[in-house]
C-alpha cells in the first residue's frame, strides 16, 4: 500500500505550468538596498498568454529576470511544472526589448543557434531545414543570409522571435519586445506573435506598457504598481484577434477603460466620483 501511495504522489502533476509564489527581490549594493518586488503571487496555466502591464520602473523587467533565472528571488520561489527553477534553462526562451542578436551570425545563423541550444539531436541537414522553417514563419526567408546590421528594427525583432521559438521551449518570456518599433509594424508583429504562440501552444509572459497591445494578445492581464501586482483582468475575446474588429465594441471599450483606470491607479477616484466602470 505504501508503495502505491508513493506512486500517486510521484505522478501527481502541478496544475500550473508556471508558479510564482510570494516572490520578493531587492537590488543591493554597498551603500543601499532597494526593494524592487515584494510578495508577488501568480499562477500561469499551460498555453496561457499573460501580459504584464505597468508603468516604467514598477518592476516588470525585474520580474522577467527572475522568471528567466538570470536573477534569484530574495524570498519565495518560482516553479516550472511543479519544480523550483535554479537558474536559466532551455525550458524558458527569452526575447528582450533591445535586440540581442549575435551580430556575427546571419539571420539563419541566429536561428540555428536557438536550435542548437535546444539540445535536440538533429543532423546538420535537419537543423538547417528547421532553421529555414522558423525563418519562414516570421516572413524573413528572403533575408536569411543577412547580418543583423543589415536589418531594420522590426526585422531584428522577428529574428529574435524566430530564435526564441526555435529553442522549442514550452515557455516564452518577452520583455517589451516591440517597444522600439513603429506603430504599424508593431501591429503586424503583435498579430504574428499571437498566431505563432497559439500554433505552438506556448505558455507566454509578455511585458508591455501598451494597453491595446495587452488586450490584443493576452488571456489575462496583470497590472503592476511599483513592486506589486495591483489587479488581474481576464480577456475573453476568442483568438485570433483582429484589432479592427475588437476596438470600438462595447466589451473592448469597457475593458480598455478598466485597464486605463487600473494602470493610472484611478479606480478609487472614479468610484468616488460615481463613474460606472
Ligand atoms: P520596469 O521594467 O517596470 O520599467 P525594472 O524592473 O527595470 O522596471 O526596475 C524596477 C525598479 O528597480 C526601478 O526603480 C529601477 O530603477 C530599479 N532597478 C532596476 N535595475 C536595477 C539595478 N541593477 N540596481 C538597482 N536598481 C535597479
Ligand atoms: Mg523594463
Amino acid at each position: 500500500m505504501a508503495g502505491q501511495e508513493g506512486r500517486e504522489t510521484e505522478i501527481k502533476q502541478s496544475e500550473y505550468k508556471l508558479e510564482i509564489k510570494n516572490v520578493s527581490f531587492d537590488y543591493v549594493d554597498k551603500k543601499s538596498k532597494f526593494e524592487a518586488l515584494s510578495g508577488i503571487d501568480l499562477n500561469v496555466k499551460q498555453g496561457e498568454f499573460i501580459c504584464i502591464l505597468g508603468s516604467s520602473g514598477c518592476g516588470k523587467s525585474t520580474l522577467l529576470s527572475l522568471l528567466s533565472g538570470l536573477n534569484k528571488p530574495k524570498s519565495g520561489e518560482i516553479l516550472v511544472d511543479g519544480k523550483k527553477i535554479k537558474g536559466p534553462g532551455v525550458d524558458r526562451a527569452v526575447v528582450f526589448q533591445h535586440y540581442s542578436l549575435f551580430p556575427w551570425l546571419t539571420v539563419k545563423g541566429n536561428v540555428l543557434f536557438g536550435i542548437k541550444q535546444s539540445g535536440r539531436k538533429l543532423g546538420r541537414k535537419e537543423r538547417s531545414e528547421l532553421a529555414e522553417r522558423y525563418v519562414e514563419s516570421v516572413g524573413l526567408s528572403s533575408a536569411k543570409d543577412r547580418y543583423p546590421s543589415q536589418l531594420s528594427g522590426g526585422m531584428k525583432q522577428r529574428v529574435a522571435v524566430a530564435r526564441a521559438l526555435a529553442l522549442e521551449s514550452d515557455i516564452l518570456l518577452l520583455d517589451e519586445p516591440f517597444g522600439a518599433i513603429d506603430p504599424r509594424l508593431r501591429l503586424e508583429l503583435q498579430e504574428l506573435v499571437s498566431k505563432l504562440c497559439t500554433e505552438h501552444q506556448k505558455t507566454v509572459v509578455f511585458i508591455t506598457h501598451d494597453v491595446d497591445e495587452a488586450i490584443l494578445l493576452a488571456d489575462r492581464i496583470v497590472v503592476m504598481e511599483p513592486g506589486k501586482i495591483r489587479s488581474i483582468h481576464k480577456v475573453k475575446f476568442d483568438h485570433p484577434r483582429i484589432r479592427e474588429e475588437l476596438s470600438g465594441t462595447e466589451e473592448y471599450e469597457k475593458l480598455h477603460r478598466q485597464l486605463i483606470l487600473a494602470f493610472y491607479d484611478r479606480v478609487g477616484e472614479q468610484i468616488d466620483a460615481g463613474v460606472a466602470l
